[in-house]
């Protein structure tokens, strides 16, 4: 992409009601704009971040085995009835007259729409195990929206709901999702770690949130500081075997690490003392396990080896997407802008072009910007006239992790300046071998 054709509205200002720094640099870098309370545009830059998470996402859910679908984002209030949550819900939910005076909502979740897919159609246990997800806006009226994206009122979920014959299964189902989490999250750069947390009410017994330790999160919590030393890494994982999950949950969650909800003041104080750590983090994640409360509620059976007709045991799983640009940034920035990780980043690396209009750098820009093309890799050339400080501060402010700066001094010599936004290192290279290193 070519700056001079692109929409990136850089404010220079840094904006008065944007609290934290991911807020504040998404707003900034141009890639969001608040359209009312909690609900926003996303602009170009910040879309195509939005777009490169969820198909992170969509890619570990299939690996894992589960199937992708779309549902409506406005729902009827009378399966809300059967499930007993349209009154209990509260003042979260949006609800909506339609002319006919039906009443409607804008999903908040997808439980019982779900249900009602699986009860339509699935009938016998040899359907099952299944999983069905979508990655779709929901709406929740939050009380007080705040810092950008990561507390919207209309926002970007990935939720995922699991169908098994037996508890046994089910649980299964919640430690494979809880294995592709890790393996979601590490590969946009982030150390999200499995905490106990409360059913809230989406209501069960087993579930985990996912927390990104950030001064500015929203959570209270409290854990063992050996638990960020777990990576999962590039493991290969059988989503099939019960054994390989059930190992990974218990590697993850042995050591201590709650929200405030579950906090066991005398469990932590078991931890030796250099260890135990309090701090904020921020919810990314979490998953389910609740067991028949649906399907009793809602009829959701199938019939057995045995003949017999029994309610399904299910889960429900939800990923925060559109809040894991923000967390993303809070966990990864410096105060010239953001750092993009390579997994998120919206373009591969920026050119600067030192003197638009100088034939020389003009044509060694193109070069480069159609080699790296050619590689399938996506740069932002800086073709503007503007000076070089204000094109260095933009590609700082945007923070994508590789600039190649050209100008006709480094061509006299041969080369170029190839720099990582991260360590702030330069290095002088021919262009072409500047080119092999982002290849
Ligand atoms: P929170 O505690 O932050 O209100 P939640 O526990 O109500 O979140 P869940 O029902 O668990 O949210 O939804 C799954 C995920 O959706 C959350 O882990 C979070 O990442 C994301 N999410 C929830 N509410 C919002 C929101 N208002 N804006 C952006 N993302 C959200
Ligand atoms: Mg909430
Ligand atoms: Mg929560
Ligand atoms: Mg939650």
């Amino acid at each position: 992409m070519r700056l001079s054709r692109y929409f990136l509205p850089v404010l220079k200002e840094t904006p008065s009601e944007a609290q934290i720094v991911s807020h504040r640099y998404m707003l900034r870098a141009g890639m969001i704009k608040q359209a009312s309370a909690g609900i926003y545009s996303w602009l170009p830059l910040g879309y195509k971040v939005l777009r490169r998470i969820e198909q992170i996402v969509h890619e570990e859910q299939v690996r894992a085995g589960h199937i992708p679908m779309l549902m409506p984002t406005l729902q009827s209030a009378d399966l809300w009835r059967e499930s007993g949550r349209y009154d209990d819900y509260g003042q979260e939910m949006l609800r909506i007259t339609d002319r006919h005076g039906r009443d409607m909502l804008y999903g908040p979740t997808n439980e019982e729409l779900i249900t009602d897919i699986f009860r339509s159609h699935v009938s016998s246990y040899r359907d099952l195990p299944l999983t069905l997800y979508h990655i779709q806006w929901k709406f929740r009226d939050e009380i007080r929206p705040r810092f950008g994206v990561m507390r919207g009122r209309e926002f970007l979920m990935k939720d995922g709901y699991n169908f098994d014959l037996t508890k046994e299964d089910a649980l299964h189902a919640y430690n494979r999702h809880l294995v592709s989490y890790l393996r979601t999250y590490e590969r946009m750069g982030l150390q999200a770690i499995p905490m106990r947390a409360d059913g809230g009410p989406i209501g069960g017994d087993y579930t985990h949130e996912f927390l990104v330790l950030a001064e500015t999160g929203e959570s209270e919590v409290f854990y063992d500081s050996a638990i960020t030393d777990l990576k999962f890494g590039d493991r290969t994982i059988d989503y099939d075997s019960h054994a390989e999950c059930q190992a990974v949950l218990e590697e993850f969650t042995s050591r201590y690490a709650r929200t405030d909800e579950t906090h066991d003041e005398a469990l932590f104080n078991q931890i030796p003392e250099p260890r135990r750590r309090s701090a904020r983090g921020i919810e990314v994640g979490q998953i389910f396990y609740f067991g028949t409360k649906y399907s009793d509620a809602m009829g959701a059976v199938v019939v057995n080896e045995a003949g017999e007709r029994v309610p399904v045991h299910m889960g429900s799983h939800g990923i925060g997407v559109s809040r894991l640009l923000g967390a993303i940034i809070e966990a990864s920035h410096d105060d010239k802008g953001i750092i993009w990780p390579e997994g998120v980043t919206p373009f591969h690396c920026g050119i600067v072009n030192l003197k638009q209009g100088d034939a020389e750098a003009d044509a060694a820009c193109d070069a480069l910007y159609a080699a790296l093309t050619a590689l399938g890799l996506e740069p932002l050339y800086d073709d503007t006239t503007e000076r070089a400080g204000a094109k260095f501060a933009t590609m700082d402010l945007i923070g994508l992790p590789w600039r190649i700066t050209v100008g006709p001094r480094g061509l006299k010599n041969g080369v170029v300046e190839l720099t990582s936004r991260r360590t702030g290192v330069s290095e002088e290279l021919p262009p072409e071998q500047a080119v092999a290193r982002l290849a």
